[in-house]
């Protein structure tokens, strides 16, 4: 699934202008990637949502996706005009205990402890195809985790796509078959 991106330069441009590094947050040795700034940029915004969304085209730029997935909380913010912009679906992947209805869910290691997200069983039908989004891929746990509560819904995670990677994390390899598009990489 390859649509026309904006200018590869343009992107890097918007995203280290307008993502800021936060040294220490929220612990000591992390350097947090603030997106605050190009979220109150209109025209920032505007070039990553839609970029975001080619993810979710074919060649022919037609949406290929039934349903697109945001990772509480960032993700959410990504996702839904993503959703909107394809004329698909929003779901969402949240941590534990907060969606009312029956779930599936998946625990995941963290640097330090483990984690849980969960997805609404109905929220995407089995044989729907799937475009999974958050804001910053790091060492790949979260989206892994989110790619594992499509899989449990019987989706088809058709491609992810996320703002910012950090590279020398080495996420990317130990992603499953789907696409990754990232929009900028550090
Ligand atoms: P990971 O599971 O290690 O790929 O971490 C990705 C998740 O943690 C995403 O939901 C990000 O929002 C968040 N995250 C991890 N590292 C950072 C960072 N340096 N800056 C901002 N968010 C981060």
């Amino acid at each position: 699934m390859t649509a026309p991106l904006p200018e590869r330069a343009a992107l890097d441009d918007v995203l280290s202008r307008l993502v800021r590094d936060i040294p220490d947050f929220p612990k000591p040795g992390v350097m947090f990637k603030d997106i605050s700034p190009l979220l109150a940029d209109h025209d920032g915004l505007t070039t990553v949502v839609h970029a975001l969304a080619s993810a979710g085209r074919d060649a022919e730029g037609r949406t290929a996706v039934d349903k697109v997935v945001g990772i509480e909380a960032r993700g959410f913010i990504l996702a839904a005009p993503v959703a909107l912009a394809l004329g698909a679906g929003f779901v969402p992947v949240r941590k534990a205990g907060k969606l009312p209805g029956p779930v599936h869910r998946v625990s995941y290691a963290l640097e330090y402890g483990e984690a849980v997200l969960e997805v609404h069983e109905d929220a995407v039908a089995p044989g729907e195809r799937v475009l999974v989004i958050d804001d910053v891929l790091a060492t790949g746990g979260t989206v892994n985790a989110a790619v594992e509560l499509v899989g449990s819904c019987g989706g088809e995670v058709a491609a992810i796509a996320v703002l910012l990677e950090l590279g020398f994390l080495g996420g990317r390899e130990h992603l499953g078959a789907a696409p990754l598009l990232a929009l900028h990489t550090v």
